[in-house]
């Protein structure tokens, strides 16, 4: 008989475990069809995202369905794999065991033979955790549509702004983070005011927007070499977005940012919308793994693995995808997917007693591709490269090939077609929540009063 808080287990085979249901924990899942094992997919949310496609939720062009499809569905065919919805909050690594929490808040313990942890990274704010009730991240699905209310409800608000002063500043997004998400983010917002809302409004110009996009680094998307880059920050300049490189956010507040540019001067930004893409860091269940198995850790808190992608003096318990340092391996999808069907079959081996000895973990590099707008985009392959039209081309093949389910990829390229060929985004509905920081709409602002009568009393 279970305790209270325990889960039923009536499972006599192997029971492996995989926290998160992302890429990394997909992939493994997948790669035990057949196998005489019992896998539980453990995940604080019922859905697997495809993140590459966040910006296209965020700013109207898919739907929260074509980026995120149920874990149940997308698992339903592999007889040995069940899905539970909580959140892994601590490890009991003696007594092999997951504790966790219910979506009420109840506690939840979850046994385990073996344990593949595949929890990804959050949104890090470079030790500024108070901006983010201003500056929302783009790491989950909650994300999208948070940013989808506050772009949409910007150009909402600048419609009715009492003065110029205050049009303008809705009608100013920030963004923190030349990376690939700020890169394709900043185009998105552009390609927005300047296409798709361009006629829609009588009150405002809505290609007046002004898009600012802030780095510390020189160019946006480094990492793609000096070629890509320069090819970005031409498309991004032609667009209409202006780049503030060598600039450090020193402070994000519900009116705008403070930035100190290359020149050591700190200069304020007045923007309504202010978005952060820069920075990732490990959850917290990353520290109390770690402490738990005397793991060490990177600066970003992720996980230190050994070549076949366990812990140290812990061969029931791998670290795969973003959550796992070995290598400097990118943290991108693809290597997601290979380290959790790497993982997947590491067990696999064991169970099944095959004889030959499982090779070190070995990383095939598919390159990688960033969206800039309708038309034009970067893809690095080894030494390949290409951008404009070209890149675009493979940008539509590769995130096709591998959208998680077919249903998805239909919705998404007939999307697309509509999308592309008419500038036309339908998914643009918003619930009247935080368009402005911390506030839901139509609550009338009230001014504290202190009524002394009452405060006594
Ligand atoms: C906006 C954006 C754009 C991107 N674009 C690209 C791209 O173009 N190309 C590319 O290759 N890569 C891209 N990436 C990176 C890629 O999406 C990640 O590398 C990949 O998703 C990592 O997979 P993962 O399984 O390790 O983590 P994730 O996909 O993040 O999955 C982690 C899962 O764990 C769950 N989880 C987390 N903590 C807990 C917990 N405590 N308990 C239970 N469940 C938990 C989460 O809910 C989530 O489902 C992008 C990422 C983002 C955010």
């Amino acid at each position: 008989m279970s305790q209270p808080g325990e889960l039923d287990d009536h499972v006599t085979p192997r029971r492996v475990v995989i926290v998160g249901g992302g890429f990394a924990g997909l992939f493994a899942a997948r790669a035990f069809r057949h196998s005489p094992v019992h896998v539980t997919v453990v995940d604080r949310t019922a859905h697997h995202l495809f993140q590459p496609l966040l910006y296209q939720c965020a700013t109207g062009v898919l739907s929260e369905g074509q980026i995120a499809v149920p874990l149940r569905s997308v698992l339903r065919r592999y007889e040995n794999v069940d899905c539970i919805l909580a959140e892994v909050t601590d490890v009991d690594v003696e007594g092999r065991r997951l504790i966790g929490l219910r979506p009420e808040g109840t506690p939840i313990e979850i046994p385990y033979d073996d344990l593949i942890v595949a929890a990804g990274v959050q949104q890090s704010y470079f030790g500024h955790d108070e901006f983010a009730q201003f500056a929302p991240g783009m790491k989950t699905l909650s994300d999208a549509l948070m940013i989808r209310r506050r772009v949409f409800g910007a150009f909402e608000m600048a419609q009715t702004a009492t003065d110029q002063e205050e049009r303008r500043r809705w009608l100013t997004f920030a963004l923190v983070g030349a990376g690939p998400t700020g890169v394709e983010l900043a185009g998105q917002i552009r390609e927005l005011a300047t296409f798709t809302l361009r006629d829609q409004f009588r009150r405002i110009h809505p290609d007046e927007a002004t898009v600012l996009l802030f780095d510390g680094g020189s160019v946006p998307l480094a990492p793609f070499g000096p070629k890509l880059s320069a090819n970005a920050t031409k498309a991004l300049t032609g667009m209409g977005v202006e780049l503030h490189m060598g600039s450090i956010v020193t402070h994000v507040d519900a009116h705008g940012l403070e930035a100190k540019g290359p020149d050591g001067t700190i200069k304020r930004y007045d923007a309504a919308t202010v978005l952060w893409t820069a920075g990732i860091a490990a959850p917290p269940f990353a520290d109390r793994l770690a402490k738990n198995t005397g793991a060490e850790q990177d600066r970003a808190g992720r996980l230190k693995v050994q070549p076949d992608l366990t812990l140290p003096g812990h061969p029931e318990i791998s670290v795969v995808g973003d959550m796992m340092s070995l290598q400097h391996l990118p943290g991108v999808a693809e290597t997601a997917m290979q380290t959790g069907f790497y993982a997947a079959k590491r067990i696999r081996h064991q169970v099944e007693q095959r004889a030959a000895e499982q090779k070190p973990f070995r990383y095939h590099d598919l390159g990688s591709a960033a969206y800039i707008s309708r038309g034009r985009a970067v893809i690095s392959l080894g030494r390949f490269r290409a951008s404009g039209f070209i890149g675009w081309l493979m940008w539509l093949g590769i995130h096709i090939t591998f959208l998680t389910s077919f249903r998805n990829r239909l919705g998404a390229l007939l999307t697309w077609a509509v999308a592309f060929s008419r500038e036309s985004r339908r998914e643009r509905a918003f619930p009247m929540l935080q368009i402005v920081p911390g506030r839901d709409m139509y609550q009338p602002r009230r001014e504290t009063v202190t009524d002394p009568e009452r405060t006594r009393s």
